[in-house]
């Protein structure tokens, strides 16, 4: 299978994932799940959180609010969004934008594994606490969880199945838009990832 296949295979599954308990929710809403956007050969990989409304609607990650946010962070370093490979770990919309509960990132979670594994990416930008819990301790990055604004711009080399790749935990964008403190210092983490491209 070439990889176009085999995300196509994760989507008709992530369609068909009735035991979700985001199912009913999305089939109510008429939402789409949101796979995921970009180069399958992408070298980096931004993994947010979970679609919002807009991204349920039109079946996009990050392309209301934050996505503008975050498409103003890839100008900033020139990155054309269509080069990056852009998802989240839960794949359908949270009732109200509710925080995902565990077990919705333990079902999600090895969904988004296997989209790693196509990509192979060789940075796994993650945005926001959830992604880089889940990345962090998949990858066993580090003894401890660490919070978010102790590692975020960080460098964390791990090791995967296709060899030697870096974590970089990133703040959420729809976070930074509304903290002058933490947009600078996105802003300023994204700088690390033009070493990358
Ligand atoms: N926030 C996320 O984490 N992901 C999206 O796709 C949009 C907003």
């Amino acid at each position: 299978m070439d990889k176009r296949e085999e995300m196509k295979k994760i989507k008709d599954e992530i369609v068909a994932l009735t035991s979700s308990p985001l199912y009913q929710y999305r089939k109510a809403n008429n939402y789409f799940p949101v796979i995921g956007e970009g180069s399958h050969d992408a070298k980096i990989m931004f993994i947010g959180e979970a679609p919002g409304k807009n991204e349920a609607e039109t079946g996009r990650p990050f392309c209301g609010r934050s996505g503008k946010f975050l498409d103003e962070l890839l100008s900033s370093i020139n990155l054309p969004r269509e080069s990056v490979y852009i998802t989240n770990i839960v794949k359908d919309r949270p009732h109200e934008n509710r925080d995902p509960l565990p077990e919705e990132i333990a079902l999600y979670g090895p969904f988004l594994e296997r989209q790693i594994e196509i990509i192979k990416p060789k940075v796994l930008a993650t945005l926001g606490r959830f992604s880089m819990q889940y990345i962090m301790t998949l990858f066993k990055a580090s003894e401890t969880q660490p919070t978010i604004s102790k590692v975020h711009g960080k460098v964390f080399e791990i090791t995967t199945n296709y060899g030697r790749i870096n974590i970089i935990p990133l703040y959420h964008p729809a976070v930074a838009i509304y903290n002058q403190g933490s947009k600078a210092e996105l802003f300023e983490d994204f700088k690390i990832l033009k070493k990358y491209v």
